[in-house]
C-alpha cells in the first residue's frame, strides 16, 4: 500500500533517494475526497514521471471565514486507494501545524487574482499560491498537474511559477465531468437530490455559450448574456459571477475569440459551484 507521511522532513527523504536514482518526480497538489478529476491528473503524472506525489491537504489559508473548512469532506483511506491503484508513490497528508507555524509570509499575484473567484474570495488565491509554493519547495517536483476545473487558480499557478521562476513545469489537464455534464467537484456531495439536478444548469449554460460561439458569435455580452439567463432559468441557483475574459489578462473580453475563459461561480443552495471553458 502506498505509504501516506505526515512531515516535511519525510517526504524530503523520499525525495533525496528518488533523486540519488536520478529518477523524476510528479506532484499533484490537492484537497483531498478524490474522484475521477483528481485521477485523471494523478494517471498523467504517473505516465510522464517516475515517482509521482499526490499532496492530500484541506489547506486552511485558502478558505475565507465564512467558507466551508469544517464541513469540507474528507477520506484519507479512500484517496490512499485510489491513489495506490492509480501507481503514485506517496500521499503527503500534513495537519495545518506542520504547514504553519504562525508565518509572516505569503505568495500572491496581483491583478489576475482579483476578478472572477478573486473578487467573492479576496482571501483564497494568496492561500493557494502560499501554499503551492510550499509543496513545490517540500517536493521540488519536474512537473505539477493542475485541472482546468480551476481555470483561473491554473492561470495564477503558472504566473507565479514564470514570475519566481520555480524550475516546475506546469501541466494542465481537461475538465472531467459526470455522464450528465456537471463537472466532478468534492462539492458535489452537499448537493441534495434536487440541487443535484439544479446543478446541470452551470455545463448546461455553458454549452449554449460554447456553441453560439462555434455558430459564429463574435460578441463576448451576447455570449454572456446567453449563459446568464440559462442560469436564471433555475430556482435553486443564484449566480456568483458570469464572466468572459481574455485569458492572458483577465481584463474583460469584448470579443468571444481565443485567448478567452468563459466562467461561471454559482450557488446552488449554500453551495458555491464552478465551471468554465476555454477557446484557445
Ligand atoms: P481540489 O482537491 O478541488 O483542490 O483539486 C485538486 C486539483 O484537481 C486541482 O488542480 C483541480 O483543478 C483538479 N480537479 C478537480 N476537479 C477536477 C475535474 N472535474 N476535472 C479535472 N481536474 C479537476
Amino acid at each position: 500500500m502506498i505509504p501516506v507521511v505526515k512531515t516535511i522532513d519525510e517526504v524530503r527523504k523520499h525525495v533525496k533517494a528518488w533523486r540519488r536514482d536520478g529518477l523524476s518526480i510528479g506532484l499533484v497538489p490537492t484537497m483531498g475526497f478524490l474522484h475521477e478529476g483528481h485521477k485523471s491528473l494523478i494517471d498523467r503524472a504517473v505516465r510522464e514521471n517516475d515517482r509521482v506525489v499526490v499532496s492530500d491537504f484541506v489547506n486552511p489559508t485558502q478558505f475565507g471565514p465564512n467558507e466551508d473548512l469544517e464541513a469540507y469532506p474528507r477520506d484519507l483511506d479512500r484517496d490512499a486507494a485510489l491513489c495506490d491503484e492509480a501507481g503514485a508513490s506517496l500521499i503527503f497528508n500534513p495537519e495545518p501545524e506542520e504547514m504553519y507555524h504562525a508565518p509572516l509570509t505569503t505568495v500572491s499575484v496581483d491583478k489576475i487574482t482579483k476578478v472572477l473567484c478573486g473578487k467573492s474570495r479576496p482571501v483564497h488565491f494568496a492561500g493557494v499560491c502560499t501554499v503551492v509554493s510550499k509543496l513545490f519547495n517540500i517536493v521540488t517536483p519536474d512537473r505539477a498537474y493542475f485541472g482546468q476545473k480551476d481555470a483561473q487558480q491554473l492561470c495564477v499557478v503558472r504566473k507565479m511559477v514564470k514570475d519566481l521562476d520555480f524550475d516546475i513545469e506546469i501541466v494542465g489537464c481537461p475538465i472531467v465531468r459526470e455522464a450528465d455534464g456537471l463537472a466532478k467537484s468534492s462539492r458535489n456531495t452537499y448537493l441534495s437530490p434536487e440541487e443535484r439536478k439544479a446543478a446541470l444548469c452551470l455545463s448546461r449554460a455553458l454549452g449554449k455559450g460554447r456553441k453560439m460561439i462555434d455558430e459564429g458569435e463574435r460578441s463576448a455580452a451576447a455570449v454572456k448574456a446567453a449563459i446568464r439567463a440559462e442560469i436564471e432559468r433555475e430556482p435553486l441557483a443564484r449566480i456568483d459571477y458570469v464572466e468572459a475574459v481574455n485569458m492572458d489578462s483577465f481584463e474583460d473580453a469584448e470579443e468571444a475569440a481565443a485567448p478567452l475563459l468563459a466562467a461561471v461561480a454559482v450557488y446552488i443552495g449554500k453551495t458555491r459551484l464552478i465551471d468554465n471553458f476555454i477557446i484557445e
